[in-house]
């Protein structure tokens, strides 16, 4: 299914404020929320797409990852980011409920994320986040990762019991006498921080909570076209939630390994290529690294200048949207010999003597304005 325009979801423009957003963001919520639309599988669904729409343009960074690279920027289809998996309607409410206010009975309350009538406390872990290092080849094709990470987990053998100063509520009321009359106030519960649990019989090494660093290996799936800065998530390998909540995520930031020989510049690769002076004027053919697995043929054509681009179309990276690919810009530098035999001496004194090998611009060569311009147009 393809996804609709998050922008055309919330009905605002694209240089809508921060406020705009939201309050469009609350209209459709109100609009589509499922105490006014009881059993409408179709209204829930836009509930839930005005959801993931505001998620990610209520979130600077998301915002703008999303204007740059679509949809594949923030989760949904290339699995970057944010709620790759799809939210669930307490998700929705654990995010977002304050923005309902006191208007729907299930809307947030006292710190817990609810739906439907019961009062059903659910915690969930704190999120986790590492750094991965790809180098360029990895960015190209995409590859699969094996990494070992430190998360709290529920030790074995934890048992909980309802928390004896709120009876499971997770709050404590305090009432107050004033001259107006008794004020009553609720404040999550000090003992179990209002989880209403505490831990019943903990293992050795488990915190109060019954949670445990243990490490354990995670394998992610890296997209072909993934870059600096992008942020992966894998559900559930976060922090575990005390006595049985939801897991919280790993968030995977992608780092660049800086490549030796090619230059990264968006979607297009750069790399310098360096040939002798007899190769300029003779012309000849060279083998290119466009990877590390990966090799091209390129002819040097006799007479070629020092200074000029070669363009391989479609040699650089996927483009992270799925449309096609960038290219491969190789630059060519002549080399000028640095030690001369005594008869290679002799040879290039000649030439100068005679001036048989002057310089010649014919008045059509590029300047190095005009070869970047070329690049982009
Ligand atoms: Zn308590």
């Amino acid at each position: 299914m393809t996804k609709r325009d998050y922008y055309e979801i919330l009905e605002v423009s694209k240089t809508a404020s921060a406020e705009e957003i939201k309050k469009a963001y609350r209209k459709q919520a109100i609009k589509f929320h499922p105490d006014k639309n009881p059993g409408d599988k179709a209204a829930e669904e836009k509930f839930k797409e005005a959801a993931e729409a505001y998620e990610v343009l209520s979130d600077q960074n998301k915002r703008a990852r999303y204007d740059q690279f679509g949809h594949a920027g923030v989760g949904g289809n290339g699995g970057f980011g944010g709620f790759s998996g799809g939210m669930t309607m307490d998700d929705i409410f654990e995010h977002f409920g304050d923005i309902f206010g006191g208007h729907f009975s299930s809307g947030f309350g006292g710190g817990f994320s609810r739906f439907g009538g019961a009062r059903t406390p659910q915690f969930k872990g704190s999120n986790l986040r590492v750094r991965i290092k790809l180098n360029l080849e990895e960015m190209l094709t995409g590859t699969q990762k094996t990494i070992k990470i430190k998360r709290l987990k529920l030790a074995e053998g934890v048992t909980s019991k309802n928390c004896p100063s709120c009876g499971g509520s997770g709050i404590q009321i305090q009432v107050t006498s004033t001259f107006i009359g008794q004020i009553q106030t609720q404040t999550t519960c000090r003992t179990c921080h209002g989880l209403g649990k505490i831990a019943d019989k903990i293992p050795p090494g488990a915190d109060t909570q019954g949670l445990i660093k243990k490490e354990e290996e995670v394998t992610i799936q890296i997209p072909a076209g993934a870059r600096e800065g992008i942020q992966l998530s894998v559900r559930g390998k976060g922090n575990d939630a005390p006595f049985g909540g939801i897991s919280g995520d790993l968030l995977v930031v992608v780092e660049e390994e800086e490549d030796k020989l090619i230059k990264r510049e968006g979607d297009n690769l750069h790399q310098e290529l360096y040939i002798s002076f007899a190769e300029a004027a003779l012309g000849t053919k060279k083998e290119i690294p466009i990877s590390a697995s990966g090799k091209v043929k390129i002819t040097i054509e006799a007479g070629t200048q020092s200074g000029k681009i070669l363009r391989l179309s479609g040699k650089g990276l996927p483009n992270l949207d799925g449309y096609g690919r960038g290219d491969m810009f190789i630059h060519i530098n002549v080399w000028t010999p640095q030690k001369l035999t005594p008869e290679q001496k002799t040879f290039f004194e000649h030439q100068l003597n005679s001036g048989e090998m002057a310089a010649e611009p014919s008045g059509k060569e590029k300047t190095f304005f005009e070869k970047v311009r070329d690049l982009f147009s």
